[in-house]
């Protein structure tokens, strides 16, 4: 399986990524829009999961089901995850010297900053949509 690597602005944590990317988007969310200086958040995800390491990692309980990762030393957004399935955390495409490949979505623009203009260059989804793909997808495995 193919791997590549990033890091952090300060380098103090280190990111692999096993596969090929199967999907990334932008979320414009006002969660991600915080912590992310304004900006969306591009998270990709590859099929054979991601692994980070360094002292600095850090994981910030953002909310009941989820935890946003971050260096501790460069403030760096690292990850994205939900608690109850930590083996698919997102990782930010940012952290690459070269990009695997482009986000299929942005997701969440009903909630992007008054003072951004979301590119069409991908399909826009509301949080409405992303929840409800996210709950078929959810009752699709359990079947
Ligand atoms: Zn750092
Ligand atoms: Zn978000």
């Amino acid at each position: 399986m193919s791997e590549l690597g990033g890091q952090c602005l300060c380098g103090g944590v280190s990111v692999i990524a096993k596969g090929a990317m199967t999907d990334a988007d932008a979320c414009h969310c006002a969660m991600c829009r915080r912590q992310n200086a304004g900006g969306a958040f591009y998270a990709a995800h590859f099929e054979g999961g991601v692994a980070f390491s360094g002292d600095s990692l850090k994981w910030f309980n953002s909310s009941d089901y989820a935890e946003r990762g971050f260096c501790s030393d460069c403030s760096a957004t690292l990850s994205w995850r939900m608690k109850a399935m930590p083996e698919q955390a997102s990782v930010s495409l940012g952290l690459f010297d070269s990009a695997p490949g482009q986000i299929s979505s942005r997701i969440f623009s009903d909630e992007a900053g008054g003072y951004e203009t979301l590119p069409t260059d991908v399909p826009h989804k509301t949080g409405e949509q992303v929840i409800a793909e996210f709950m078929a997808r959810q009752s699709a495995n359990k079947e």
